[in-house]
């Protein structure tokens, strides 16, 4: 019988950077696309037959955006990822592709026509994730987005008539200058899509360092970080924890389920590809600075793009994972689900009890009620704001 492995698609190429981005992303001219793309699926073809063994359950395209590309060419790609990879079980395509394999694309507002997103779910995409960020326009703009939240709502619109059943939406809080009540708003006007969304990701804005965000807002960043002073134009540490709070209440409101720290989904939609880095399966990423993980080797492709499109071997780094590694992978990964790690799991997988490995940490912290220690072992809500924490633990 065949092994489950997912696939990662990077697409590097954005129409402008945002303001606070550190993805491996930059606008290209269309050439430079073209050469990508032309890499990318030789990369597809050469690497395949080392993965004979095994059939894909998930795909995710990701960036980047990849609807910036010409959507023909993007489509072309996973005609050949089709080619090259043998896709769910012995069914026929159309089958195969809307029912047993998930694949996603994420897409930003103002970069997608009807025509495209017809094309998309033709080619077998089934699931698209629209970077929304905020319902406010100067915050977008703040954000340096290329789009407003009529263009979100026109995008939104255009993928339902398109067909697509299971779209995400990822939202981002904490912004510069945002308050609570602007973030509700936010969420608010989410909830009111028709047909809403079938899965909500919400992370809070993180200013990393080389970023345009880091030049404006990084001193008091750190500030913020180190001391817990209230700073001048980011959000203080009390406003960002009740803007987590509303995510919470509110998407809980309106029947999400919370399966990871900032993942919420409608029952039975949950993104399988990102539970499959979770839960420690196999992936493989094509594309540039794209990482793998295949029986516990972690590797990952060059992120340089002129050595990308040169040179016949893309792949530049790789790790075997010691079984400490493996451990402390299994435990902070899992630990990131609501629904935690299962000890029975554990011991199947390294031949001990987990108790033998992480005994007094699991006690320690579940005495400070930021575990909750039973079958599964998973984080408590206060755990869960102090997630960072309580994972950190596991890696000493
Ligand atoms: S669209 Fe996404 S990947 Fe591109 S610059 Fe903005 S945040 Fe980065």
């Amino acid at each position: 019988m065949k092994k489950p492995i997912s696939i990662y698609i990077h697409i590097p190429f954005c129409i402008k950077k945002c303001q606070y981005c550190d993805f491996l992303s930059a606008p290209a001219d269309s050439r430079t696309q073209e050469e990508y793309l032309r890499a990318l699926e030789g990369e597809i073809r050469k690497k395949a037959a080392a993965y004979r063994d095994y059939t894909v359950k998930t795909v995710y395209i990701g960036g980047g955006t990849p609807t910036a590309v010409p959507y023909e060419k993007l489509c072309h790609v996973l005609e050949v990822l089709w080619q090259a990879f043998s896709i769910g079980e012995e069914q026929p395509m159309e089958r195969k592709i809307s029912m047993e394999v998930e694949i996603s694309m994420e897409a930003n507002p103002g970069t997608v026509s009807g025509e495209a997103l017809r094309e998309y779910r033709r080619a077998g995409i089934n699931r698209l994730s629209i970077g929304l960020q905020s319902a406010d326009d100067r915050e977008l703009a703040r954000l340096g987005r290329i789009h407003s939240y009529a263009d979100f709502l026109e995008t939104y619109s255009l993928a339902v008539q398109a067909g697509f059943q299971n779209i995400n939406v990822d939202l981002m809080a904490a912004l510069p200058k945002q308050k609570p009540r602007d973030y509700a708003d936010t969420v608010k006007k989410v909830l009111f899509l028709a047909p809403k969304p079938t899965h909500i990701s919400a992370y809070s804005l993180i200013i990393e360092e080389g970023t345009p965000f880091y030049e404006k807002y990084g001193l008091e960043w750190e500030r913020r970080e180190r001391t817990g002073e209230t700073p001048l134009h980011l959000p203080s540490e009390e406003e960002e924890r009740e803007m987590y709070r509303i995510t919470e209440k509110l998407l809980k409101e309106a029947g999400y389920h919370r399966y990871e720290i900032s993942n919420y989904s409608l029952s039975g939609y949950e993104c399988r590809h990102n539970k499959v880095y979770w839960q420690r399966g196999d992936y493989v990423g094509f594309g540039l600075g794209a990482a793998s993980m295949v029986e516990n080797i972690r590797f990952r492709n060059t992120p340089d793009l002129p050595c990308y499109l040169r040179e016949e071997e893309k792949t530049v780094e790789r790790m075997p994972l010691t079984q400490k590694e493996q451990m402390e992978e299994f435990m902070f990964l899992g630990l990131r689900l609501t629904e935690g790690v299962e000890k029975k799991a554990f011991r199947e997988y390294f031949g001990v009890p987990i108790e033998e490995i992480y005994g007094s940490v699991i006690e320690e912290n579940a005495r400070k009620g930021l575990l909750k220690a039973g079958d599964r072992i998973s984080l408590t809500k206060k755990g869960t704001d102090l997630g960072s924490y309580v994972s950190a633990q596991f890696l000493q």
